[in-house]
């Protein structure tokens, strides 16, 4: 049933995991917490429930943006969707409040503290509400990153419903605010279902910022016409960058607290239809952005933690399709952050930022992938295996060479020269250039004029930037840049230290490492405007018509029938009907004027059947009695797999007995000791923190190992505790 709404209505083939698992545990009315990112379809488990269910379906949700934007999606797909808010004319209000008295809405979209006026607690006890969907759940938890104290009623206002099966939505998932979540929602038999938050369309990566609005224009190049966001960490740095784009001929807009309500919501409602491409933004932009088809997320200063570096860049590649995600770092930023941090009278908040802070940096320096500092801050793990869409992955870090030589020569030319020009001087000098600014200073006479033929005039460019990074040399933006030589430049200049940097590119070495665009840009252009008129017209964002990826299967495979059309992602019934024939039409001249025929799908990959998972039967095999050996052999793969397989079970809300672990377990009694009582205090969850606490000698496999003791053993005495 839900398998073939997910087709009918909504035009998807497969569930992303776990949204099939948590829909039939909604269905099954036990109440249900998803952890999905941002972007991976948390709404789809409760609309389909909505569409099953008999009766309403309430949805809590913090922001009237938010309710609207998937009202909008929702009446695209058909579905009677609707809201009582503050925003409403009486009319429209009382018009929704018919519609939900004569039963006709599936889905009800509440901010919180409407939903808590006894009023409408009263009209809509006359109206059967089955579910109380919670988005945006972390909200309840004082340890989330968003705490609202309205949703801290909500457990109360279930209470008003009482055979409603309550479902928690987020994107957060530190055990504590799920832990939260769960108790003040007063889930009775709970079931959490957690989503890998690997978001394996999104390419990594981090440029050392050595002159960034030259940086953000040439990054800027390869997206002409696309969108994306730039996260600066001020509010003038926004107003100034946004303002540079557009003299730049970019399509650009400012967003931060510091402007008007009035012009935030503009500029948002502008970015969402595609009529600003750019958003400059400080983090104040952010919850309640919807659109799926945001190309890039562009760090230009430092974010505030891993945590909302993940979040901030998670906005990007909604729809599936690549998106990049790039951070500005300069080793510079990290010092002026740590200054400021040095400042913070509190202790706490003060180690917790230099924590924060130490992170980061490990994640903007790592020569490995950079999934790894990334996934395992939410303790997953990702295994050492190339992942083919980071920086380091595709292109690895390369030996450094070294430059002591040619870092003293542009030195010692500074020196000679008063410190007091820019690059392109100091260059010019060293590759003997008869410029007539050269000749008229006499710098033509000096020891280091034409000294630096070994490089070209940009590699040494690019060296001298590379010095400045280093700390060798700054710029003095007071004297039109002239170029001052550092305490390390002059340790270099001696000789008491070496430069070292990678190789120098021959030509502009920096490649747009993206998924090659298989699908004819062309006809994807003709299909886009289509798109934006339609939208336009209906007075809705362009991706409520159809999302990017949609339009990138059009013009893929070229579909010519209203069934093939069917067949694309993110068309189903409804769209078929009120857009198909339009795109339908434009795809039909486009091939027969380029002479296209339709292009078969290669078969699907089905999983298996079901939607059953290798977790469950390992999990389900394991409970029966099998020890871990046996499992091995049964599914022919290692104990690290089962294990692995085992926690997923766990998490997904499967009960593990505990004494299949005990064979295994050979650890000195101390050691299985620091290992449980650090599961208790930092959480089971937080693999790396475990193993940095036993200082590195217990391995990830025990660690995996009597993790699941610990848990499967926890559970038996909070149940013996309960009976
Ligand atoms: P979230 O609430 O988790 O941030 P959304 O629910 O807004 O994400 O979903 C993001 C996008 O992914 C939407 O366009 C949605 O229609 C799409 N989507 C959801 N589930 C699937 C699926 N199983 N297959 C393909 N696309 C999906
Ligand atoms: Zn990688």
């Amino acid at each position: 049933m839900e398998k073939k709404l997910l087709k009918e209505v909504f035009g998807y083939d497969e569930f992303n995991p776990p949204q099939g698992e948590a829909i039939r545990s909604i269905l099954k009315r036990r109440d249900t917490l998803v952890v999905m990112p941002t972007g991976s379809g948390k709404s789809l488990c409760y609309q389909i429930p909505s569409l099953i269910f008999e009766g309403t379906t309430v949805v809590i949700s913090p922001l009237i943006s938010l309710m609207k934007d998937q009202m909008d999606q929702m009446r695209a797909l058909g579905i009677e969707a609707r809201t009582l808010n503050s925003s409403l004319s009486p009319e429209e209000y009382n018009e929704n409040l018919d519609m939900v008295l004569s039963k006709k809405v599936k889905l009800l979209y509440l901010a919180p503290e409407t939903a808590l006026k006894w009023q409408l607690i009263e009209v809509l006890s006359g109206v059967k509400i089955e579910c109380i969907a919670v988005d945006e759940a972390h909200c309840i938890s004082e340890w989330g990153h968003d705490f609202r104290p309205e949703y801290r009623q909500l457990g109360e206002y279930r209470a008003n419903f009482p055979d409603a099966v309550c479902a928690a939505f987020t994107a957060t998932a530190t055990p504590r605010v799920r832990a939260d979540i769960v108790e003040r929602l007063a889930f009775k038999n709970g079931a959490e279902f957690i989503a890998s938050f690997n978001r394996t369309n999104l390419f990594y990566e981090v440029v050392q910022k050595s002159d960034p609005y030259r940086q953000v224009l040439e990054f800027l190049e390869d997206y002409r016409g696309e969108s994306g966001i730039i996260y600066c960490f001020s509010r003038k740095e926004v107003d100034r960058l946004s303002d540079y784009l557009v003299r730049n001929g970019f399509s650009a807009g400012p967003y931060h607290a510091g402007l008007d309500d009035d012009t935030r919501r503009i500029n948002q409602d502008l970015f969402a239809r595609d009529d600003i491409k750019i958003m400059v933004a400080t983090i104040a932009f952010g919850m309640g952005i919807h659109k799926t088809n945001v190309r890039f997320v562009f760090h230009y200063d430092l974010p505030k933690s891993i945590e909302s570096y993940y979040q901030e860049t998670g906005r990007a590649g909604r729809d599936g399709l690549p998106a990049k995600c790039r951070l500005l770092y300069g080793p510079g930023d990290a010092v002026k952050i740590r200054y400021f941090i040095n400042q913070i009278p509190d202790e706490i908040r003060r180690v917790s930022a230099n924590h924060h802070l130490g992170a980061l940096s490990a994640y903007a320096e790592t020569t490995g992938c950079r999934r790894h500092p990334l996934l395992s801050h939410f303790g997953e793990e990702h295994g050492s295996e190339n992942c083919g869409m980071c920086d380091n992955c595709v292109n690895p870090p390369v030996e450094e060479s070294d430059f002591t030589v040619q870092a003293q020569k542009f030195l010692s030319c500074m020196k000679r020269t008063g410190e007091s020009f820019g690059y392109s001087h100091i260059i010019d000098i060293l590759r003997g250039s008869e410029s007539q600014k050269i000749l008229e200073r006499n710098h033509h006479r000096l020891s280091t004029y034409n000294i630096g033929g070994e490089l070209t005039k940009k590699q040494w460019m690019a060296l001298g930037r590379r010095m400045s990074i280093k700390g060798l040399i700054v710029q003095d933006l007071d004297s039109f840049g002239a170029l001052k030589i550092t305490q390390k430049g002059y340790s270099v200049m001696k000789g008491d230290e070496r430069f070292l940097s990678a190789p120098l590119a021959e030509g502009n070495q920096e490649r747009r490492p993206r998924a090659a665009a298989v699908y004819d840009a062309k006809l994807f252009d003709l299909l886009r405007a289509k798109r934006k008129a339609l939208a336009d017209g209906e007075g809705v964002p362009p991706y409520v018509v159809f999302s990017d990826k949609s339009l990138a299967d059009m013009a893929t495979y070229f579909p010519l029938s209203r069934e093939s059309l069917l067949d694309v992602h993110g068309v189903g019934k409804n769209k078929l009907e009120r857009y198909g024939e339009e795109f339908l039409a434009i795809i039909r001249d486009y091939c027969l004027e380029k002479n296209i025929r339709e292009k078969p799908r290669p078969p699907k990959i089905r999983m298996k059947a079901d939607g059953e998972y290798r977790h469950q039967e390992v999990g389900r095999a394991y409970n029966e009695g099998m020890a871990i050996d046996g499992l091995m052999d049964r599914f022919g793969v290692m104990r690290q797999t089962i294990l692995s397989n085992l926690y997923r079970y766990y998490l997904e809300g499967g009960m593990l007995r505990a004494d299949g672990f005990e064979p295994l377990m050979v650890l000195p009694e101390n050691t299985k000791n620091a290992l449980f009582q650090a599961f208790e205090e930092i959480g089971a969850d937080r693999m790396k923190q475990v193993f940095d606490i036993l200082g590195g000698e217990v391995s990830y496999d025990d660690i995996a190992l009597y993790r699941l003791a610990f848990l499967a053993g926890r559970d038996r005495e909070r149940k013996a505790e309960s009976v």
